[in-house]
């Protein structure tokens, strides 16, 4: 009884090993792709956090307490809206197209692995670099093949370089971010049209940063089917804590996307929040503006210090260049109390370094910090 050649394999010392090894091997295999991927981690901090591109300018305590008392209203046993419905209205009507052509996500990355897994899982995808530093992995993730097109050195699209790579591999998707982080430049309108203009699939544009400058893609959805929009509330919003993005585009997009976004994926806060911001448009709208013109203030200032090449920019932060390592310049600025990014590992930006615009406090200590560690002879 009971007595398989497995059974017997399976009982003693060795059967046990040779289960827990069978277990060990059978359960953990990842994808083998992920192996050129690392978990999003930044690591340290510092007293002043200028590498995240937040906003800093919080929401005043009223609004925080509305926010409070309409989701303490809420039930928490039930799942929120399906597909924020009621929130997807809102945005709709705040930029002008239809609630049929938005979908909401848990922030804008969960929106660009939902495009990815709607159109481009097993197809190539290509991207600029510089560019958006998680579009790479996202895509990776989300089991496309991503090809990446570097810039012109004025930080512009290479259109011939993008359209013959589109082209050559038949990209699914197409993405870019315009304003582009790190370098804080918005595409031409018309090298973004010659892209729209040839491309075989989706054209993403990503609009994380578009308050901070001029000139959104959204009034060409009418003439375009395969452009899509993405927005954040996580920059000019101040709302990165509550995680909401945006996809804008045609129904048959937004149908696509519908089907890979996991359903309820907004929570009651993310929720209630997003309808408090977007009933208080001359809030945000007055935060830009102190933001804007913050970073002009600073990077006059950072122009001013011996060295230091401050890129324009039309977002809220901004790219900056100097005769050091990045990694040396980062770790004096990080021994001054300041964290900033180093995204200098990209193409064309070698001891590039780039800074969020701060509270005027903060840009202070900064420029301070950067100006000390310049003088640093050690
Ligand atoms: N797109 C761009 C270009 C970004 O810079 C960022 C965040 N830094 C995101 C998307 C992600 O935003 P979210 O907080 O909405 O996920």
């Amino acid at each position: 009884m009971n007595s398989s050649p497995r059974r017997q394999f399976l009982q003693g010392a060795e059967g046990a090993e040779a289960l827990s090894s069978t277990r060990m091997r059978a359960a953990i295999r990842p994808r083998p792709e992920l192996g050129q991927l690392s978990a999003y981690r930044l690591g340290v901090d510092a007293a002043v956090k200028l590498n995240r591109n937040e906003s800093p300018l919080d929401w005043p305590p009223e609004f925080k307490a509305e926010v409070l008392r309409r989701v303490a209203a809420r039930p928490w046993n039930r799942y929120p809206a399906v597909d924020g419905a009621e929130i997807r209205e809102a945005f709709a009507r705040a930029v002008g197209v239809a609630a049929s052509m938005v979908a909401v996500a848990n922030g804008s990355n969960e929106a660009i692995l939902a495009l990815v897994e709607a159109f481009a899982t097993g197809r190539p995808v290509v991207l600029t670099a510089p560019g958006y530093s998680l579009s790479r992995p996202l895509a990776v993730i989300g089991g496309a093949e991503a090809h990446a097109v570097v810039l012109r050195p004025d930080f512009g699209l290479d259109v011939p370089a993008m359209l013959r790579a589109i082209d050559a591999c038949r990209a699914a998707i197409v993405f870019l971010a315009s304003p582009n982080n790190p370098t804080g430049n918005a595409f031409a309108r018309a090298d973004v049209e010659a892209i729209l203009d040839a491309a075989p699939g989706v054209v993403v544009v990503d609009e994380a940063y578009v308050q901070f400058g001029r000139g959104s893609l959204l009034p060409d959805l009418a003439r375009y089917p395969q452009l899509v929009v993405l927005r954040t509330f996580s920059k000019a919003f101040a709302l990165a804590g509550a995680r909401i993005g945006w996809i804008v585009g045609g129904e048959a997009v937004i149908d696509a996307v519908s089907r890979t976004l996991p359903p309820y994926n907004l929570n009651v806060f993310g929720q209630e929040s997003a309808l408090l911001a977007l009933d208080r448009p001359d809030q945000v709208s007055e935060r830009v503006r102190l933001i804007v013109e913050e970073r002009e203030r600073l990077r006059s200032a950072m122009t001013r210090v011996d060295g230091v090449t401050a890129y324009p920019s039309e977002t809220n932060f901004i790219l900056f260049r100097t005769a050091l390592a990045a990694e040396v310049l980062f770790a004096r600025l990080l021994d001054r109390g300041v964290l900033v990014r180093d995204v200098s590992t990209q193409p064309l930006l070698e001891r590039c370094l780039r800074v969020t615009v701060g509270t005027p406090q903060e840009n202070d200590r900064f420029v301070a910090a950067l100006r000390g560690s310049l003088e640093d002879e050690s």
